[in-house]
């Protein structure tokens, strides 16, 4: 065999851990646990849910260890004091001693018996600690911050919890029963990869429907399929919010974090844009009126061409894909070339200037109807088929999107129609970004006041009676 070769470059080496995460398989080993206190019947469940014996050594229990120990038959009480004979053999020990005298006791005898040790809550006395859990077993997420702040730790978990389906829990048993089938198929590495993506986002495009009984032939036929084929590519629209990357919704995390190829428009944030896997590649497809700029023609193309490439391809938009976002034509292009398309919605910028606004668009009485509009026709002038009736109705609230250009001529024209030019009007520049502008006036005032204050980024104009309440401030 010849020897390796040196790496191009050297590699990164790990920046330091506070603490190794290990998995510990337990199952049917011993566990020394002592006392019998409520944070000690808490570890006993824990170590009982693993499938270990557990056992108790206490002179005394509390109710809830007694309860525990009633409905948990792999517990075992032994009621007396512990002594350092009681930790031979044990895989792991773990005490809820009071005095700093016992603690020391406990935890040098564990380690004279080679047993790993842990005093609840006395990090000093401790060998190992226990992380929060996010619990989709076989999927088992352990998260520590090193006794850092537990409540930081629990927001951590709480993020991890939302973003995992409970539904994983079946797909990841079902993994662990089809392995062998998928091995004894002996497939080249490519294959097998590609059965394990392929299970993977089937698992993610219907997390909460667990695995159905034809699945794994169905997958075990497309991977056939595609030893010799190239895997066919895909196309998802995705609606990237108004710019706040906090605000893309849980599946367009998942669309991007199973991702080829992404492409994006101007309109969205760098941040959101990282949300996508770090293998994936990233295409800018800006399609601003006044930069130089991909036409949609090309980046209908382009969405065609990489999924011929097999690529899985997300096409991020501003806001909402469905809303002036040229859905129809990506949509059509990608169907009629025979890929499949998929959509998922985002927050329109018209909720995100509302939200951040603090201004509901319905407002009770004020107003019974909101329509968003755009002021922007084909060849960039004010549409002449806007309804006059509807933008002058007084209980109406209108959004106008792509309107800055054009509103001196559509606020002439709404005044001429009768629209009170005391009616409230806002332009909220960049909603949702940490930059976000306000201009607030009448409708009467807004186009000489956004004259003024010249906005660059995208911008909405927001008017009607609605508007007129008071504003949050900016964050
Ligand atoms: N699909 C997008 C709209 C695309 S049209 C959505 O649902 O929001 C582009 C127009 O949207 C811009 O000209 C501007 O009027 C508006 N827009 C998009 N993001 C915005 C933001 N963060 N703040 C203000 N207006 C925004």
């Amino acid at each position: 065999m010849s020897p390796r070769q040196p790496d191009p470059a050297p590699l990164a080496r790990l920046s330091a851990l506070a603490t190794l995460p290990v998995f510990f398989r337990l199952t049917g080993k011993t566990v020394v646990l002592v006392g019998g206190s409520e944070g000690a019947a808490w570890k006993a469940e824990l170590l009982a849910s693993t499938g270990a014996h557990v056992r108790i050594f206490a002179p005394e229990l509390c109710e809830k260890m007694h309860v525990t120990l009633r409905d948990l038959p792999t517990l075992t009480w032994i009621a007396r004091v512990w002594e350092t004979a009681d930790l031979q053999g044990a895989a792991l020990a773990i005490g809820d001693v009071e005095s700093d005298e016992e603690a020391t006791r406990f935890c040098a005898a564990a380690r004279a018996s080679g047993v790993p040790v842990n005093v609840i809550d006395r990090p000093a006395f401790c060998d190992f600690q226990f992380g929060s859990i996010v619990e989709r077993s076989p999927v088992v997420i352990g998260i520590s911050t090193d006794g850092a702040a537990p409540v930081f730790g629990q927001e951590i978990r709480a993020r991890i919890e939302s973003i995992l389906p409970q539904g994983l829990r079946a797909w990841a048993q079902a993994a662990k029963s089809w392995r062998a089938s998928v091995q004894a198929r002996e497939l080249p590495f490519r294959a097998r990869r590609s059965f394990w993506e392929r299970f993977t986002a089937l698992a993610f495009s219907r997390p909460d429907q667990p695995p159905r009984d034809g699945d794994l032939q169905d997958l075990l036929r497309i991977t056939d399929a595609a030893v010799s084929d190239a895997s066919k590519g895909s196309v998802v629209l995705v609606g990237a919010g108004p710019g706040d990357p906090d605000l893309l919704t849980v599946k367009a995390v998942r669309a991007l974090q199973s991702a080829d190829v992404v492409l994006y428009d101007d309109l969205v944030s760098p941040l959101t844009v990282n949300a996508a896997r770090r293998e994936a590649t990233r295409i800018a497809v800006g399609k601003r009126g006044y930069k130089p700029s991909c036409t949609q023609e090309d980046i209908t193309a382009l969405l065609v061409s990489l999924a011929r490439e097999g690529k899985r391809v997300v096409r991020l938009k501003g806001g909402d894909p469905m809303i002036f976002g040229r859905a129809g034509e990506e949509i059509e292009g990608v169907t009629a070339a025979g890929f499949p398309v998929e959509i998922i919605p985002g927050v329109t910028a018209a909720s995100g200037a509302a939200a951040s606004l603090g201004l509901s668009l319905t407002e009770r009485k004020v107003a019974r109807r909101v329509q968003f509009i755009t002021a922007h026709a084909h060849d960039g002038r004010l549409p002449d088929d806007l309804a006059y009736g509807a933008l002058t109705d007084p209980r109406a609230t209108t959004i106008v999107y792509m309107g800055v250009t054009t509103l001196p001529l559509l606020v002439a024209r709404l005044l001429a129609e009768g629209l009170d030019p005391a009616t409230p009007a806002i332009a909220v520049e960049r909603a949702t970004w940490p930059d976000e502008r306000r201009i607030i006036g009448t409708i009467a005032q807004l186009p000489e006041l956004i004259a003024q204050a010249r906005p660059t980024g995208p911008c909405l104009v927001l008017i009607g009676a609605a508007l007129g309440g008071p504003i949050l401030p900016t964050h």
